[in-house]
């Protein structure tokens, strides 16, 4: 399927991810149509055509495949059913969503292709949490299957005596419990991928997170990350491949002592891949749109050394006067009326 420039891209949820595609696909000739329960959101005030509905109206759904070439989605929680309704005009698929979104299925399905992941364990009910506290030992992490995202839905057990605040500070939902994993370091491959198999890889930031939110993105990684990227991107494009994905797919890493070990999948375009932008020849967002639009990959080269860049979360975004005032600095504000503790705002990129 090839979709020629002036076509319609559909974005399901309106984000500032999807804010940063529907710029990109615009440079490159197309509109975009947003749907999102919120009609002031990042992407619809940079969109052609908007539609305001719940995630999983399926009239409106069908109104919204009607009207574009091709849709993509820049939201992990969304229902998956309704989105069939789109046919194989979706891309990435559902199927890659629906493993993404729901954290035991994502560690199966990264063991099947071979990746490694922390040690960990499904978890339902009160004697599921105490028996893998106890075969995982502490410190344990747990997470609920669906609907987490910036450190949400987690919640740390230190000692053992922990573990049934821990599931209850999550709500006692079904989750999975993983080993707390002593990582040197952290860092994600991403990796585009066309429905020919061909695919396109950047550098791997190095990233920082604060109360689960990363804050800072870096490349290139240090020398100790950087032997470890061989073998991840390995495992991320088998996962790719596995995933028949079409479109950018973002993999998580922890460094760790034995190696890398994968944290996450997602099944879009990611916040450590925003110094892509003016860092790399090819932003992942453009890259996106040519992927699913089946045009020729771009170069995914440095532009220069590297680049760095910081979220603006909260507060963070007032410091605008002074951002601007460096005349080097990248500065994205994504444009969310109400700022929120822990919201992200905006980003800057310094190119190295
Ligand atoms: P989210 O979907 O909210 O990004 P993650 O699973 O990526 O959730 O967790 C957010 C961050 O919390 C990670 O980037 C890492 O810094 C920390 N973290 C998560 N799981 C573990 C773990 N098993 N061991 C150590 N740190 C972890
Ligand atoms: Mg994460």
């Amino acid at each position: 399927m090839k979709v020629a420039p002036g076509s319609t891209i559909g974005i399901i949820g309106g984000g500032q991810l999807g804010r940063m595609l529907a710029v990109a696909a615009a440079q490159l000739g197309y509109k975009c149509h947003v749907l999102d329960p919120d009609p002031d959101g990042p992407a619809a005030q940079v969109s052609a055509q908007f539609t305001r509905a719940a995630y999983d109206d399926l009239g409106a759904l069908k109104a919204f495949g009607d009207s574009v070439d091709v849709a993509t989605y820049e939201f992990e929680n969304l229902p998956v059913g309704p989105l069939e309704v789109l046919g194989d005009k979706l891309r990435p698929s559902a199927r890659s969503l629906a493993i993404a979104q729901d954290r035991a299925k994502e560690k199966a399905f990264i063991e099947q292709c071979g990746g490694r992941v922390a040690p960990w364990r499904a978890i339902a009910t009160a004697e599921e949490v105490n028996a893998a506290a106890a075969e995982l030992g502490c410190p344990v992490v747990l997470k609920t299957r669906r609907w987490g995202y910036d450190g949400k839905g987690q919640a740390w057990a230190h000692a053992h005596e922990q573990a049934a605040s821990a599931w209850s500070a999550i709500g006692e939902e079904p989750a999975v419990a993983e080993a707390g994993i002593d990582f040197f370091a952290e860092f994600s491959v991403i990796v585009a991928r066309w429905a020919d198999g061909r695919h396109a890889l950047w550098d791997s930031a190095q990233n920082e997170h604060g109360e689960g939110i990363l804050r800072r993105s870096t490349v290139p990684c240090s020398d100790e990350v950087a032997v470890q990227v061989a073998e991840a991107r390995e495992a991320a494009l088998r996962i790719a491949e596995a995933l028949d994905h079409i479109g950018v797919l973002t993999v998580e890493f922890f460094a760790s002592r034995d190696g890398p070990l994968v944290n996450e999948i997602a099944p879009r375009v990611h916040n450590s891949g925003h110094w892509t932008i003016e860092g790399a020849v090819t932003s992942q967002f453009e890259q996106h749109i040519r992927a699913i639009c089946g045009l020729p990959p771009g170069s995914t080269e440095l532009v220069g050394r590297g680049a760095v860049m910081d979220n603006l979360i909260g507060d963070d975004v007032n410091r605008w006067p002074a951002l601007f005032g460096d005349p080097a600095l990248h500065v994205h504000i994504y444009g969310k009326g109400e700022r929120r503790p822990g919201r992200k705002m905006g980003h800057v990129t310094r190119v190295l």
